[in-house]
C-alpha cells in the first residue's frame, strides 16, 4: 500500500491535539479492528495503517520527526527510531494493548482505577385523579435515597478504623485475566470493585457506608397525561458507584377511575340518564364537564343509546393534537314506584298511543311484526 499521510489517515488537521488523535484512532479502530472484521484483509490493512499513524503522531518525538521529514523521518532503519519500527504490527501483545488502551476507556469509564457505575433507575407509581391528569398538576412525592452514613463518613468502616487496601487487586478494584489474544478486565471478586476491604464494619450502616433516607421531590405532571405515561426525572434515581452518574427516576402515571367520566384517548365519555317523558318531549339537560357544566339539548323522541358529542370538552393530549370531545350517551329511564294516580295517567296515555298505531312506537311495532312473520315461517 502506498504510504498515505498520517494526518490524512486519521482524518485530523496537522495541529490536532493528542486527544483529537486518540479520538480519531479510536473511531477507526472501532470500525476496522480485525476482531470486528474477521477475514477482511482490507479492514485489517486499514486498521494497521491507522495504528501506525497513531503510534507515530501520538509520540511527540516521532511526530516532530514526521512533521519535518515525512515518512523518511520515522522509518525503521532510515535513521529513525528503530526498535522494531512503528510499522511493526503483529503478535498477541499488540492486540491486547490496543484493547486495554483504546477499548478500555470506551467501555469501562474508569475513575481512579475503579470502575464507575451508573446508579440504578427508580420507578415511582403515581396515582392521579382524572381531573389532575387532564389539567396537569405539581405533586410532591417521597422517594428513597441513599446518603452517606454520618457515623463512618461513608467509608463503611467502624468509626475510628479505616478500610484497608484490597490485597487481591492492590486497590485497583479490577483484576486482569488473559484469554487468548485479549486480556480482559474483571471486577475484583474480593472487594467487588471498591479497591478496599473493611475489617470491622460500621454498625450503623452495616458496612455499606450509606443509609437509606427519604427525600421529597416535586414532579410537574403535564396536562393530558394518561395511564401508562411516564415522566423521567433525570438524575433522581439511585446514586452511582465509584463516582458514576446517578440513575433516573421514572414516575409512572396511573389514572384513577372517575365516577362520571371514562377516558379513551382524547375523548371523555359519560352516561346521561333522562326520564322517559323528557326523552319523548325533548329538552335541555345540564351535563357536567371537567371544567364546569354545559347544557345538552336533547330532541324530542330521543332513544336510549343515542350519543351526543360536545366538541372540545374532552382532553388535550399531552403529546399535542386537537382537544377531544365529551361524548354523552343518553339512557332513558323507566319510572318506578308509581302512585295509583300516576298509573292511571299512564294507562290513559297508553290507550291514546295504541290508537295511533305504529306511529308512536315504530321500533316495537316493527319488532312485533318481525316476531309474527318468524312464527308464521316456522309453522309453514
Ligand atoms: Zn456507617
Ligand atoms: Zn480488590
Amino acid at each position: 500500500m502506498a504510504k498515505r499521510d498520517y494526518y490524512e489517515v486519521l482524518g485530523v488537521p496537522r495541529n490536532a491535539s493528542e486527544a483529537d488523535l486518540k479520538q480519531a484512532f479510536r473511531r477507526l479502530a472501532m470500525k476496522y479492528h480485525p476482531d470486528r472484521n474477521p477475514g477482511d484483509a482490507e479492514a485489517e490493512a486499514k486498521f494497521k495503517e491507522a495504528k501506525l499513524a497513531h503510534d507515530v503522531l501520538s509520540d511527540p518525538k516521532k511526530r516532530a520527526a514526521y512533521d519535518q521529514f515525512g515518512h523518511a523521518g520515522v522509518e525503521a532503519g532510515a535513521g529513525g527510531f528503530g526498535g522494531g519500527g512503528p510499522g511493526d504490527f503483529g503478535g498477541a501483545g499488540s492486540f491486547s494493548d490496543i484493547f486495554g488502551d483504546v477499548f478500555g476507556d470506551i467501555f469501562g469509564g474508569r475513575a481512579g482505577g475503579r470502575r464507575a457505575q451508573r446508579g440504578v433507575d427508580l420507578r415511582y407509581d403515581l396515582s392521579l385523579t382524572l381531573e389532575d391528569a387532564v389539567n396537569g398538576k405539581e405533586v410532591k412525592i417521597r422517594i428513597p435515597t441513599q446518603v452517606d452514613c454520618q457515623f463512618c463518613g461513608g467509608t463503611g468502616a467502624k468509626p475510628g478504623t479505616q478500610p484497608k487496601t484490597c490485597t487481591t487487586c492492590g486497590g485497583v478494584g479490577q483484576v486482569r485475566m488473559q484469554q487468548g489474544f485479549f486480556s480482559i478486565q474483571q471486577t475484583c471478586p474480593a472487594c467487588r470493585g471498591t479497591g478496599s476491604v473493611i475489617e470491622e464494619a460500621c454498625s450503623h450502616c452495616r458496612g455499606r457506608g450509606r443509609i437509606q433516607e427519604e427525600k421529597t421531590l416535586s414532579v410537574k405532571v403535564p396536562a393530558g397525561v394518561d395511564t401508562g405515561d411516564r415522566i423521567r426525572l433525570s438524575g433522581e434515581g439511585e446514586r452511582g458507584e465509584q463516582g458514576g452518574p446517578p440513575g433516573d427516576l421514572y414516575v409512572q402515571v396511573q389514572v384513577q377511575d372517575h365516577p362520571i367520566f371514562t377516558r379513551e384517548d382524547a375523548n371523555l365519555y359519560c352516561q346521561v340518564p333522562i326520564g322517559f317523558v323528557a326523552a319523548a318531549l325533548g329538552g335541555e339537560f345540564e351535563v357536567p364537564t371537567l371544567d364546569g357544566k354545559v347544557m345538552l339539548k336533547v330532541p324530542a323522541g330521543t332513544q336510549t343509546g343515542k350519543m351526543f358529542r360536545i366538541r372540545g370538552k374532552g382532553v388535550k393530549p399531552v403529546r399535542g393534537g386537537p382537544v377531544g370531545d365529551l361524548v354523552c350517551r343518553v339512557t332513558v329511564e323507566t319510572p318506578v314506584n308509581l302512585t295509583e294516580r300516576q298509573k292511571e295517567l299512564l294507562r290513559e296515555f297508553e290507550a291514546s298511543v295504541q290508537e295511533g298505531g305504529s306511529r308512536h312506537n315504530p321500533q316495537s311495532h316493527s319488532w312485533l311484526d318481525g316476531v309474527k312473520s318468524f312464527f308464521e315461517r316456522m309453522t309453514q
